[in-house]
């Protein structure tokens, strides 16, 4: 488990720019990512302590671009989640 801060994020985020994987939901915190190649890595978030933290199955020990390219979906689930649960 990797934790997301606005530095660890920022470099796979202009990764997943270039690449531009596609994502889908598999359900809330978890995610399907595709890349160019075709190859579907898996995505998982998590939140301990009010820290965010992500998870992929891809060989990178940081956080990638899968994990960056996932979060914008990921956020805004969670937006809809809790306003439901207001
Ligand atoms: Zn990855």
């Amino acid at each position: 488990m990797l934790e997301i801060t606005k530095e660890s994020i920022e470099k796979a985020t202009a990764k997943a720019r270039i690449e531009k994987p596609r994502v889908r939901v598999i359900e809330f915190r978890t995610y399907a990512v595709t890349n160019k190649n075709g190859v579907t890595y898996t995505v998982k978030f998590y939140k301990v302590n009010g820290r965010k933290f992500g998870e992929c199955d891809c060989v990178a020990t940081r956080i990638c671009y899968h994990i960056s390219s996932s979060l914008p979906i990921h956020l805004v689930l969670s937006e809809q989640m809790h306003r439901q649960t207001v």
